[in-house]
């Protein structure tokens, strides 16, 4: 299937999908939101309404045109569709950069209309705000508010002003209240809201991903979104050699150790030569082959994936190559194909470098589970101005606890752990060498942990 869309530039350019990301805090109904989007594709009924990729949903324009109606029309728009990534929440968001930035173009800004800005929340609005991410507010759950009726009238009519009963004001004063959690300076512009308004970064959709009210209008705001802001960085030349970034390494049955990436731009194909940033510097290697998940009719018992031939921006895909077993989740792969190779691995060390996150001789010691949560967490923990020794991507190993145990003061003798392991060994040596270990797969929970051992450790002192 092809998701080329010619423009006049020539036959070469081509826009590309614009990436989504969806974060919030906990339970807030991110999960159920993708799955509302990819239910409400699905029974737009065309075959192949949605492609599912390696880590991300691709729903093509028609299909959203289609599930719109009258708030998308094709015409007004030159984009091919929309990418969602699977993984929801701001730890996968962090984790998924290119060049720099973020790897999502805009995000879904998920938020309980019951429960109202909670502390995920405001960290995800800040690290929207560090990425300069267009986002929109996803105000779900409104079939919880009481007297709701969903029989009462089209989405679109939930734009707050439109109605004054009493459903609506609960509504209204639910959102209100959201909106005002928002300051203004998180935003460039004022803030317009309204569902078929695209005039600022910023809207905020009454949603209910259990019913799919509000499912449109979301789509709508996201494409005017994309098409409003997107635009320069969407053009791609669909024959340059891909750029992109690994969501995780894994084991694929008959193939060792292969990434799951997604290509954010030009072409990858199963002859090209990569370089992939790996735990000890770039990695060069050739493909071995290229995999998409197989439709669901077409899956035999442990034949899941398919090969392709080539992969156009932008797409998930599932990457088997050579020596990819020290490759690191976060950091990105590229494609050589008539560049000097030496041009490319300096490409990507460059990258490598730039996440790299600067230590200072007395701290702590921290270990995150990839390039991008590590480079989160430590500008966190510079913020609440905790000083770092050492920060490393990988589960927690023994030579850890011995880096934190040459720690000046008992404080520092302390390893943040985020979304990893701690090897048994591990930990049974922080025991008998007294350090701490903080483990949480939450940045302030972690951070919030560690302050209060401070705190103790302060307060026996006095
Ligand atoms: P996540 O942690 O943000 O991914 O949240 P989930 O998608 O797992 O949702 C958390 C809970 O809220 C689940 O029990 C969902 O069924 C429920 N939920 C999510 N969205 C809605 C909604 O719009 N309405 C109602 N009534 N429940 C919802």
């Amino acid at each position: 299937m092809s998701e080329h869309h010619q423009t006049e530039q020539g036959e070469a350019s081509s826009l590309r999908t614009p990436i989504v990301a969806v974060l919030g805090h906990v339970d807030h109904g991110k999960t159920s939101l993708l799955d509302q989007i990819r239910g409400s594709a699905v029974s737009e009924g065309e075959a192949g309404a949605i492609t599912q990729h390696i880590g991300s949903t691709a729903v093509p324009l028609d299909v959203i045109s289609g599930i719109a109606g009258d708030l998308v029309d094709p015409d007004d728009f030159d984009l091919p569709g929309l990418l969602f990534i699977d993984t929801p929440g701001h730890h996968s968001f962090s984790t998924l950069r290119s060049r720099g930035g973020a790897l999502a173009d805009i995000a879904i800004l998920v938020v309980d209309v019951n429960d109202g800005f909670q502390p995920q929340t405001h960290e995800a609005v800040d690290i929207l705000k560090r990425t300069s991410t267009p986002f929109v507010v996803a105000a779900n759950k409104i079939d919880t508010v009481p007297g709701w009726n969903p029989e009462e009238g089209r989405p679109s009519k939930l734009a707050i002003e439109a109605q004054s009963d009493r459903v609506q004001s609960d509504l209204n004063e639910n959102l209100y209240e959201i909106i005002g959690q928002l300051s203004d300076e998180d935003f460039s512009a004022d803030m317009y809201w309204r569902v078929q308004n695209f005039q600022s970064n910023i809207g905020v959709v009454p949603v209910s991903a259990e019913t799919g009210e509000g499912i449109p209008d979301l789509l709508t705001v996201l494409m005017g979104l994309s098409q409003r802001y997107m635009k320069e960085e969407m053009a791609i030349d669909v024959d340059g050699p891909a750029a992109g970034t690994v969501l995780e390494v894994t084991d694929t049955q008959g193939f060792g150790a292969t990434i799951d990436a997604v290509i954010y731009d030009g072409t990858i194909r199963e002859d090209d030569q990569i370089v992939v940033g790996g735990q000890a510097g770039p990695i060069v290697t050739d493909v071995r082959a290229l995999l998409q998940p197989r439709p669901l009719s077409e899956i035999r018992s442990d034949d899941e994936f398919e090969k392709v031939d080539e992969v156009v921006a932008a797409q998930g895909v599932k990457v088997a190559a050579p020596d990819l077993d020290d490759a690191m989740a976060g950091a990105p792969v590229r494609v050589v194909r008539d560049r000097p190779i030496e041009e490319v691995v300096a490409e990507v060390k460059a990258e490598l470098e730039d996440i790299q996150v600067s230590t200072e001789e007395e701290g702590v010691t921290v270990k995150a589970d990839t390039l991008g949560s590590l480079e989160a967490l430590a500008s966190t923990l510079e913020e609440a101005e905790i000083p770092i020794m050492s920060a490393e991507v990988g589960d927690v190993a023994p030579r850890d606890v011995r880096m934190a145990e040459t720690a000046d003061t008992e404080k520092h003798q302390a390893i943040l752990g985020f979304n990893v392991d701690v090897l048994d060994d591990a930990r049974e040596l922080a025991e008998q060498e007294s350090v701490r270990l903080f483990e949480h797969d939450v940045i302030y929970r972690l951070i919030e942990q560690y302050e209060e051992h401070v705190e103790e450790i302060e307060r026996a002192q006095q």
